[in-house]
């Protein structure tokens, strides 16, 4: 047992030292040797993940007495950085923890530091493994050659600008990446334009920005409310059920209390040995506030006041993976750095929220502690237990990567936990993209002068206690707080620096400025002008030369990794609600808008020649306004009339069905998309020259790619597809009301 154990953490540490050897620029005919070698050690442990090969956070561990500390420098051009070896497969190559083994002892474990590449900061963290690895240095000459270079690139054009006014509570650390940049900061703003603004709150903090960029998205705010988001995640399960298996199972209330109460009822009446618990959260909040864990549907509070509380009431995950017995979750910093063409980049360290209450699974009697279930740092702050830190791997926050650490130390396959985390990440953002480019093109109309947008998102991911990561919500505001409220005499509150905040906050905001320096970005992946949304037929598959721009002098290696378009094949497939989005904006027709009014609908309908014998106008009429009346009763705050997105998808569906009866669910949606878009490629159709007069340019978004055929759940045998289109109807039960029979069939 145990010599099992020091060979799973042994062949971790062996392949994380291979991986840390990209550092010392080994070719890649080494690279592939190793992964060879790594792969035959892993057969003892589970198989590395088939879906993508991620570069997971950079750690890189040396003995405490190491003289020197490992310094990440990289020469500019280097063949191996995180590329393909010569199989065409990505090699997980920026995961570096490796360490002399001088004092370890299995038993005893030994203290190591961790570097964090791309931080520059060091943490200590007790290993228990036995690895006999030798770090690799940098000798003093390379470090020196890398200053050197550092000098030689000496910025000979004007500061990047940052307008910091409106920066709220991200202002520490946002001057501190700025002087590490020496870029300029305005914080008063200024009467010039700036090149970059960074808002605290929302794309409008400031009004009438017509150039630079802004570090937010319109429409983000209202994307990942959790309703919103939920419906999202849920119209991708519909569409892949297996592949959006990341989020709970949610119900959208008041709207759909009746289904979720029947199928509660329905569950428990099966075996009565199930009592699941699940978790409300209202709408918009947010920190924890108005949470609570229920058992039954009748404890649900529904009223807020006189009005009907909007939230989500979700199945629990009550079987987290805990460490010292504690709850955690994990917070991931994603940059969106672009949506057209769509770049995702991952900060490579993020932090983990512990709970202040050891773990137990939901109980009647439990159900109420929130320090036990929660993992918010804003309530375990207020708990006696909670344990600020200076170090990263102990106390109430810590580092990702010192919990990582510890996992791998432990034999846990973390390679396949961060692909299955960087999976999880990219197909989010597809599942919001949609509906983000609807608020885009009608705050920033193609044509109207306009900021680009680039925007921080916070990932909240649980891990389960079979590693498998849980989508708790996105963050469209997370906090970029580098200090921390502290107790500092009894009632006496303060905020102090919090080094692990600091640690990865600033390393976040100073790469996502970097990446988006306006002098260094190149051209090939330049994002094309507001609201512009042409298709560019090549997205570049890497964009390794800009971890490292001409001017960043003495700085590390970016901690933000790419990872799409660089996983373009795996994700491609399912970006098909995009497309259909695509084709609602084109009839969107006015400047501005939102919604699909019932004339752009028809016209919709007929340059897409969806219209015959069959379903005919009128039907189209009807089910316009069945479905139109019953979204705006889903969404009572939307003061603007017509048909929205969601509406417009569940159309879209519901004529894909009509049309092409025999497919899978899946299959009548791609059919449907492409003859759409045929329809409006060909030049004859009259509406179609009549709409193109009044819309945007129908985005050809890497079509072929996304058809069925590219799409290997497509070719599946009869019983998968069946198995999909049967999950589909169990959605469709979930869906805010089925459509109504009026509608013709
Ligand atoms: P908020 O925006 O208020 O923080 P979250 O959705 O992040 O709302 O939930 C708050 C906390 O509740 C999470 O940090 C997590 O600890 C816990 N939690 C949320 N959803 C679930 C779930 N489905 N299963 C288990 N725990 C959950």
């Amino acid at each position: 047992m145990m010599s099992d154990h020091y060979v799973k953490v042994k062949v971790q540490l062996e392949q994380m030292k291979s991986f840390g050897k990209e550092d010392a620029e080994k070719n890649e005919e080494e690279e592939e040797e190793e992964g060879v070698d790594a792969e035959k050690q892993t057969s003892m442990s589970s198989p590395p993940p088939a879906l993508v090969s991620p570069d997971p956070p950079s750690i890189t561990t040396a003995d405490r007495d190491a003289s020197n500390t490992s310094i990440t420098c990289k020469h500019r051009g280097g063949k191996s950085r995180g590329g393909k070896n010569s199989s065409g497969k990505h090699n997980i190559t920026d995961l570096a923890l490796h360490g002399s083994g001088k004092k370890s002892n299995r038993l005893g474990g030994h203290e190591r530091t961790l570097h964090i590449r791309g931080t520059g900061k060091i943490l200590q963290g007790k290993s228990e493994n036995n690895g006999n690895y030798v770090t690799i240095h940098p000798s003093k000459n390379i470090q020196e050659t890398c200053r050197e270079d550092v000098f030689k690139h000496a910025r000979k054009r004007r500061p990047v600008t940052v307008d910091t006014a409106k920066a709220k509570t991200s202002l520490e650390a946002l001057k501190l990446s700025i002087k590490q940049l020496k870029w300029k900061e305005f914080p008063l703003g200024r009467r010039a334009p700036c090149d970059i603004y960074w808002h605290g709150v929302s794309f409008h903090d400031n009004e009438n920005i017509a150039s630079g960029q802004v570090n937010k998205f319109p429409g983000m705010i209202e994307m990942l409310r959790k309703i919103n988001m939920s419906r999202a995640v849920r119209t991708m399960q519909e569409l892949f059920p297996d592949e959006y298996d990341f989020y709970p199972r949610s119900w959208i209330l008041p709207e759909e209390y009746q289904q979720f109460a029947t199928q509660i009822r329905m569950v428990k009446e099966n075996d009565a040995t199930v009592n699941p618990t699940f978790i409300v959260k209202p709408d918009s909040g947010s920190q924890g506030d108005g949470i609570y864990l229920i058992r039954d549907p009748s404890d649900l509070k529904l009223m807020g006041g006189s009005q009907a509380k909007q939230s989500v009431v979700q199945e629990y995950i009550h079987k987290p993976l805990l460490i010292d017995k504690l709850k955690f979750d994990i917070r991931l910093y994603v940059l969106l750095k672009s949506m057209e063409p769509l770049e995702i980049y991952i900060a490579k360290e993020g932090l983990t929220r512990f709970c202040t209450e050891p773990y137990q699974e939901p109980s009647q009697k439990n159900l109420s502690h929130v320090f036990m279930h929660l993992t918010n740092y804003s309530l375990n702050v207020h708990s006696c237990n909670f344990v600020h830190s200076d170090s990263q791997s102990t106390g109430s926050k810590r580092t990702l990567s010192s919990v990582l650490y510890r996992l791998a130390a432990k034999g846990v396959d973390i390679k396949k936990v961060w692909s299955d985390i960087i999976a999880l990440v990219i197909k989010t953002i597809i599942a919001v993209v949609p509906e983000l480019r609807v608020y885009y093109q009608a705050d920033i109309p193609p044509g109207k002068p306009g900021p680009t947008c680039f925007q921080i998102l916070g990932f909240d991911i649980l891990l389960m206690k079979n590693l498998k990561p849980v989508l708790l919500e996105v963050n469209s505001n997370p906090s970029m707080r580098i200090e921390h409220e502290q107790e500092v005499a009894p009632g006496v509150f303060e905020y102090v620096p919090s080094p692990v905040d600091e640690e990865v906050k600033v390393g976040v905001i100073r790469d996502t400025l970097r990446l988006m320096d306006p002098f260094s970005r190149k051209s090939s992946i330049s994002q094309p002008k507001a609201g512009g949304f042409e298709h560019r037929e090549e997205i570049p598959m890497e964009a390794e030369t800009q971890e490292k721009s001409p001017d960043d002098g003495a700085l590390p290696s970016l901690c933000l990794k790419q990872v799409y378009p660089k996983y373009t094949k795996q994700f491609n497939h399912l970006r098909l609600v995009e497309r259909i989005a695509a084709l609602f904006i084109r009839f969107l027709g006015v400047k501005g808008n939102m919604r699909l009014g019932p004339t752009a609908f028809r016209t919709f309908i007929r340059t897409c020649k969806l219209s015959n014998s069959n379903f005919t106008m009128a039907s189209v009429d009807i089910l316009y306004i069945d479905i139109t009346r019953r979204w705006s009763g889903a969404m009572p705050d939307s003061r603007e009339a017509g048909m929205g997105l969601q509406a417009f998808v569940e159309a879209f569906f519901h004529l894909a069905g009509r049309r092409f009866k025999v497919l899978t669910m899946r299959e009548q949606v791609v059919s449907l998309v492409e003859l759409c878009e045929a329809q409006l490629e060909a030049p004859s159709s009259v509406e179609d020259r009549r709409s193109v007069s009044c819309s945007r340019a129908l985005p050809r978004t890497n079509r072929t790619q996304t058809l069925g055929l590219a799409n290997p759940q497509l070719d599946s045998p009869a019983p998968t597809r069946r198995a999909a289109s049967q999950d589909y109807r169990l959605h469709q039960r979930l869906k805010p009301r089925t459509l109504r029979a009026n509608v013709e069939n």
